[in-house]
């Protein structure tokens, strides 16, 4: 798929759909730069001791989750309701994205023993939708894919749930993600996390072409497994390259897409440029839907797991094809 054929689905949609005009995504301009969280953002405090079962069984199995190592705000939801999105292959990432609070560093020899923890943990959850991601691992042989597969294939030995994989993107390299479609998982997920123009700014190490490559090939070698992407917005991008970027993945047959505002985890992480109003995701979902995914969430709290369950469960058993 070239990105011209993708700009030109983008350039019929926007005013059939009605999203020719963008009500306030722009560049990025330094002095406008949000402050303040907006009311749609603030959430009440939660109740005390909710999310204790799900926080202690994590600490017992000295597993990584990546509701904490992002600093998610949905924490409190996820983990009162005993869901949570376990990160493995260590806590220390090898790429320097610009949004992520995940530490990076020279990450620790990998776990043996993590693909059994693992199951453990998803078994006394009770999950019926596992989600399991990693950070990136370049300094590995495999890059951690063979990793990935034993964590499908232990959770798939003790519980029966669907699962859900969301990956980085092994370089691109066929045979490592190979290696991870092997396990069967039921969605694979690997995010493009911004729009091509961003992707230098807010992933760094990883490139736009190479994320679109992983997902294509996962729907070319085993059509059965739904795949799956997802965008951060208010990071400067316009409404075009968000729909530009939609085609992007419509045209590789992608699945299901997730569409949420980045929030910046911490102060050295890439500031908010915009906050999108909940009307704007709406719209947004409504542009997506009316691509034909087969599912959407796009809302202000969206993240690639939230609610992965649902959005699984809720799809037609059969995946799109390639365009
Ligand atoms: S949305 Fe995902 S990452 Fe965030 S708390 Fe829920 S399960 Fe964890």
């Amino acid at each position: 798929m070239s990105p011209a054929s993708a700009k030109e689905t983008a350039r019929v949609l926007l005013p059939v759909l009605g999203a020719g005009a963008d009500p306030g995504a722009t560049e990025a301009e330094p002095d406008a730069r949000p402050r303040r969280l907006p009311p749609w953002l603030k959430r009440p405090i939660p109740a005390a001791g909710g999310i204790g079962f799900t926080r202690d069984l994590v600490a017992e199995l000295g597993l990584e989750t990546v509701c904490e190592s992002a600093k998610c705000p949905n924490r409190s939801e996820c983990w009162t309701s005993r869901t949570a999105t376990f990160m493995v292959l260590g806590d220390v990432c090898t790429r320097p994205c610009g949004f992520c609070a995940v530490p990076r560093g020279k990450p620790e020899a990998v776990a043996d023993d993590e693909p059994d923890r693992l199951a453990e943990a998803c078994a006394r959850l009770g999950l019926k939708h596992v989600v399991i991601t990693s950070v990136t691992r370049d300094d590995l042989l495999d890059q951690g894919a063979g990793h990935f597969r034993d964590c499908v294939l232990a959770v798939r030995s003790r519980l029966d749930a669907t699962i859900e994989v969301l990956t980085p993107d092994f370089s691109g390299r066929p045979d490592l993600i190979d290696l991870v479609i092997d396990a069967r998982p039921d969605v694979f997920n690997h995010n493009l996390e911004t729009v091509a123009r961003l992707q230098r700014a807010v992933r760094r190490k990883s490139q736009y072409a190479t994320s679109l490559a992983v997902l294509e090939h996962v729907k070319r070698s085993s059509p059965a497994i739904k795949t799956k992407s997802g965008l951060m917005l208010g990071l400067g991008e316009t409404t075009e390259e968000v729909v530009e970027t939609l085609a992007d993945l419509r045209m590789i047959g992608c699945d299901f897409v997730t569409l949420g505002q980045y929030l910046q985890p911490t102060a050295r992480l890439l500031p908010v440029v915009r906050y999108l109003h909940p009307d704007e995701f709406d719209e947004l979902g409504r542009i997506a839907r009316a691509m034909g995914f087969l599912e959407v969430a796009s809302g202000p709290f969206v993240r690639s797991s939230y609610h992965a369950g649902e959005m699984a469960q809720a799809a037609p058993s059969t995946p799109l094809p390639l365009v």
